[in-house]
């Protein structure tokens, strides 16, 4: 784990609302009841609360473009963030034409980040909701690939409606399990080590699988994997797409030999698709998530 400081994008997620419903999405889209859209005086919040962070803060869903006011956070974000080159978005595409001029006056073509999750013939994700307490016995394992997760190191923390949380996953698990809400959004949370945000690696991340190697799964599939005490979690927060049998209840074991093999064979849950993203319109490399 890094500090938070030290990370690439704090997200500010201004909704968990998309127009698709992926495989093992990092939003759970269609798990949730009703989509969340982060007010104005919220999302201000948010940024004041990222002040001295050197790093980019990313706007984020869902499909940000979906909340009702995106032209206003967008020139809030204009307002509030003086460096354009701070500013990041992600997006799926969707609404591209109808708020393209707005999105290149306020982000970087750079940090225009086009996460196109439509084509039916590429896209593998991650398993995420596998819980590593469930498939590891080996706790000192368990906490050891925990302690190494690629999502940290290589995306983003996160601020929601609920809070700031160490890990965009995280903050993703806290509202799809009705969990207790993240760090208070006061400027400088986000000035933590991780021995700082352990309570929060303790509650989110023995539910998780995302630092457990194991084979992706097609992002296209109507289903997601889910283990024994995720779906017991699943059932009680009415999760929709669990309701409606749109899951494979897993049960298996990884031992250290195990996952020395799935890593050998060439584990890399990051390159979800075989070419890189760049930004919608401009035919440029972007830097966020193909380090
Ligand atoms: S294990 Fe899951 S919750 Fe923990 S840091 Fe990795 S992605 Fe985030």
């Amino acid at each position: 784990m890094i500090p938070i400081y030290r990370m690439s994008v704090i997200h500010i997620e201004i909704t968990n609302a998309c127009n698709l419903q992926c495989s093992s999405c990092t939003r759970f889209v269609g798990h949730h009841k009703k989509p969340f859209f982060m007010d104005l005086d919220t999302i201000a919040k948010a940024i004041d609360s990222l002040d001295g962070f050197p790093n980019t803060i990313g706007i984020m869903g869902g499909e940000p473009t979906i909340h009702p006011q995106f032209k206003e956070i967008c020139l809030l974000l204009q307002k509030m963030v003086p460096n354009k080159k701070q500013r990041s978005l992600w997006t799926n595409g969707f609404n591209w034409k109808k708020y393209e001029s707005i999105i290149k006056d306020t982000f970087d073509s750079n940090n225009i980040i086009s996460n196109d999750h439509t084509d039916k013939n590429t896209g593998e994700h991650q398993p995420l909701l596998i819980a590593a307490n469930d498939v590891i016995e080996d706790k000192e394992l368990m906490w050891r690939l925990i302690g190494n997760c690629w999502v940290q190191w290589r995306w983003a923390a996160s601020i929601t409606p609920k809070g700031g949380f160490f890990c965009e996953v995280a903050a993703a698990q806290d509202h799809l399990f009705n969990g207790p809400g993240g760090y208070p959004i006061k400027k400088g949370w986000w000035n933590k080590n991780p021995n700082e945000f352990m309570d929060q690696m303790k509650r989110y991340c023995i539910n998780c699988s995302a630092a457990i190697p194991m084979k992706r799964e097609s992002a296209h599939y109507t289903y997601d994997f889910v283990s024994k005490s995720v779906a017991e979690k699943l059932k009680k927060a009415g999760s929709p797409k669990f309701l409606k049998g749109n899951y494979k209840l897993v049960d298996f074991k990884l031992t250290e030999k195990d996952i020395e093999k799935i890593i050998k064979e060439g584990w890399t849950p990051w390159s979800h698709r075989p070419f890189k993203q760049s930004a919608l319109g401009v035919k440029k490399k972007i830097t966020q998530r193909n380090l």
